[in-house]
């Protein structure tokens, strides 16, 4: 019998791997909620709704009935890519001028209800694991497995740091520390903050874990 799966948590301690992992083996569908704010965040920054450091909040909220967000899936890649208004932007997400901007994106209302929406559709059917920050709390609290997935700040910016640089982006170890910081605090001090360990949410620090450890410790969850 397929359940829902929510995996929730602070960035870049590796929640998207293992959800991935975890989706593969069991024949679920793997949904990356992170990727539809950095998409409408891409879209802001593209169409001068963020210039300069200035968010232009009434103009993205009345743009929001144009920005179509559809995942899509080829043979030939490992996972869904995500495709905005037609496009795919799988990877332009994934810059570090993105991640800057994407956290007080996800802060403003309207756009939160538009995805969370979309979100709740796209997990009608059975057999889903989704990861973000408010997946088990907001989007699917009746969801019957919950994790919440930590790891310290300098760990997972190295984890980041290697990504990036695997890429070909240049950056630096310090900037991608900062960006974390500034995510986390965003993620975790605003009142309107989408990060909170739902309270039936089971919590891994994966600091000292290696990607196997920690997908059997998940996959024994999921069996239980
Ligand atoms: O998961 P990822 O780090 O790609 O997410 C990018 C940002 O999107 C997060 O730092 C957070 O601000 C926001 N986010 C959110 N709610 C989610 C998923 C992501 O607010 N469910």
């Amino acid at each position: 019998q397929k359940i829902t799966i929510a995996i929730d948590g602070y960035s870049s301690t590796g929640k998207s791997t293992v959800a991935k992992q975890l989706a593969d083996y069991l024949g679920y569908v793997y949904v990356d909620s992170g990727a539809m704010y950095r998409a409408v965040t891409l879209y802001a920054m593209q169409n001068g709704i963020i210039s300069k450091g200035n968010f232009d909040i009434e103009k993205l909220e009345e743009s929001l009935p144009s920005i179509h967000l559809k995942f899509k899936k080829e043979a030939s890649w490992n996972k869904a890519h995500i495709f905005l208004n037609g496009k795919d932007v799988e990877n332009e997400i994934r810059n570090l001028e993105v991640s800057e901007f994407v956290s007080p994106i996800a802060t403003i209302h309207e756009v939160r209800v538009k995805l969370v929406a979309q979100q709740q559709q796209m997990g009608l059917e059975k057999g889903v694991v989704m990861d973000g920050r408010d997946i088990g709390t907001v989007v699917f609290p009746n969801a019957e497995l919950k994790i919440f997935m930590n790891a310290s700040a300098p760990e997972r910016a190295q984890r980041r740091y290697k990504e990036l640089m695997d890429r070909g982006d240049t950056v630096t170890f310090n900037d991608i520390l900062k960006n974390i910081q500034e995510r986390d605090h965003i993620d975790t001090t605003r009142e309107d903050s989408p990060l909170r360990k739902a309270a039936d949410a089971i919590e891994i620090d994966n600091s000292e874990m290696n990607l196997q450890d920690q997908f059997h410790v998940v996959l024994q969850l999921a069996k239980d």
